[in-house]
């Protein structure tokens, strides 16, 4: 689970603010981190082994 360790401990490129996770996504199958002041988002999508990564 490293890759899911080093998703807990990312950072906004932005401010590096600790990026939040949204759980209920976790349910769906996607975990979204996002920086707290909306600069940035990433979708991490386990069925497709893939990140989505957004600037705001
Ligand atoms: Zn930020």
């Amino acid at each position: 689970m490293n890759l899911f360790k080093r998703l807990f401990s990312e950072k906004c490129p932005h401010c590096h603010k600790t990026l939040e996770t949204n759980q209920s996504n976790i349910v769906k199958g996607i975990i979204i981190k996002a920086c707290p002041d909306q600069h940035f988002q990433k979708e991490f999508h386990p069925a497709l082994e893939t990140y989505i990564s957004s600037s705001k």
